[in-house]
């Protein structure tokens, strides 16, 4: 029997055919062609058939794939208000216009507008980080990976940097700590155990080659039990005493404190520096609400020691970075301001009433099928990772004999917007915390659309 694979039509044969030489005629030709050679390759993979509905309409669905954008906007109705994989902190609508108004344009990035000459683009945040914080200085990159490996290298290359073994933690995106420390050039140096570290611990491992103290925010993942910490004041002071740099890898930035919210326990970064450690790393894009970024705030020469640092160069921030994050920081001078005009503040700090109301239109939109119930959302992107903030879900339950909660979801996830929804008891919950005000509708219809079969 001859194989079926070796009867797939050939590209030029398919770009022959009418409804195909007229798409490749309106163009982009080179796409047109990479759609005909990857629907004959997936039909080779699909054990050599043909599409079933048929070579031109499959090529043209493909032309129609390729050609959008392979990066857009999703609606999140997971109730995760930091989702790593769909983007972590939306902004601000003044950063967003900054993103515009910078972009579009020449901008001042490395230009010193009053001597007339070349600048430095580590100036733009840096005074308003100072103002707002209180630390000496500071300085930008591209995320807080990035800082964390510039402070280590800068403050620690050469010698040894001694952290607790309970803070030896893998961020997501396989970012571990002692990985991160050997690509710095520092020695990595071990002390106390999984759950208990004292001061003495510390101070037994001291040696002429220590360089520097971490300490290494557990964003992700709490212990209980039998715990004991070293608090970062601690950890700052024998650091000075014994001349021995300190470095705090706070994770999450949270400027406000949000305790009177119910999320409490997390440190802030005002408190973070007032430990006393010599610098200080989080992320532009976790509980900041800004740009994805790494900021290091601290003491003047330990920030100078960074800025110079040639690491600091491979992963410095670009001018996107620093219009959001510069414009996300100001709103930060008034902190009322900040919560409500911060997407991920706002929603971290909504009133669960607000939430509500939002679930309800939500569920009389949708029809019978949805209920409105009580349930948590999360804070993610390893923040605050005990917390549980009550909301309101709306609970979707396709008819059994028709549809699978996996199905609704995939169909949810396949319309335009796509909309990411969580599953639980078989369920498909939707969290009006992180669906926007304006996205109700629009997720009303598509609920309603996915459960018609
Ligand atoms: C998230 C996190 C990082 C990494 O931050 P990115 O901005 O994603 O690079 C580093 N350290 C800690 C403790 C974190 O929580």
């Amino acid at each position: 029997m001859t194989d079926p694979r070796r009867r797939l039509p050939a590209v030029d044969a398919l770009l022959a055919e009418p409804e195909v030489a007229a798409l490749a005629a309106a163009g982009p030709r080179s796409l047109v062609v990479r759609a005909v050679r990857d629907t004959i390759d997936a039909a080779r993979a699909n054990g050599g058939s043909a599409p079933p509905e048929g070579w031109s309409a499959a090529i043209r669905s493909r032309v129609r794939r390729l050609a959008a954008p392979s990066l857009g906007p999703v609606i999140n109705a997971t109730g995760v208000v930091l989702h790593t994989n769909l983007g972590r902190a939306p902004l601000a609508q003044p950063a967003l216009a900054a993103l515009a108004r910078v972009g579009a344009t020449y901008s001042n990035l490395e230009y010193d507008l009053l001597r007339g000459g070349r600048g430095s683009r580590h100036g733009l945040c840096r005074d308003l980080l100072v103002e707002l914080t209180g630390a000496e200085d500071a300085v930008v990159v591209n995320n807080a990976a990035g800082a964390v490996l510039v402070a280590l290298s800068a403050l620690a290359r050469g010698g040894e940097a001694i952290v607790s073994r309970g803070e030896l933690v893998e961020i997501g995106g396989a970012f571990r700590i002692p990985d991160i420390m050997a690509r710095s050039g520092a020695t990595l140096v071990e002390v106390g155990t999984t759950n208990r570290t004292h001061l003495k611990d510390y101070e037994g491992a001291i040696t002429p080659a220590s360089k520097l103290l971490l300490k290494v925010h557990q964003s992700n993942f709490q212990v209980t039990g039998f715990t004991a910490q070293v608090s970062a004041q601690e950890i700052a002071a024998l650091g000075r005493g014994r001349g021995v740099a300190s470095l705090y890898d706070l994770g999450s930035g949270l400027l406000l404190d949000l305790a009177p919210w119910g999320l409490a326990g997390e440190p802030t970064v005002p408190q973070a520096l007032a430990s006393g450690m010599d610098a200080v790393a989080f992320s532009g894009d976790k509980l900041l609400g800004g740009p994805q970024a790494g900021i290091l705030l601290g003491s003047r020469a330990a920030i100078e020691a960074c800025r110079n640092n040639p690491l600091a160069r491979a992963v410095r921030a670009d001018k996107l970075t620093l219009a959001a994050l510069e414009a996300t920081l100001v709103l930060y001078r008034d902190p009322v301001r900040a919560r409500l005009e911060i997407p991920v503040l706002r929603m971290l700090t909504e009133d669960v009433t607000e939430i509500r109301r939002r679930g309800e239109a939500l569920q009389k939109d949708v029809g019978a099928a949805a209920e409105l119930v009580e349930g948590e959302s999360e804070v993610g992107g390893g923040s605050f990772p005990e917390a549980k903030l009550p909301t309101w879900l709306v609970r979707v339950t396709p008819d059994p004999r028709h549809l699978s909660p996996d199905t609704l979801s995939a169909r949810l996830r396949a319309s335009d917007p796509p909309i990411i929804a969580r599953i639980g008891d078989d369920r498909v919950l939707l969290d009006p915390r992180t669906i926007f005000p304006d996205q109700v509708e629009t997720v009303a219809r598509a609920v309603r659309s996915a459960l018609d079969v």
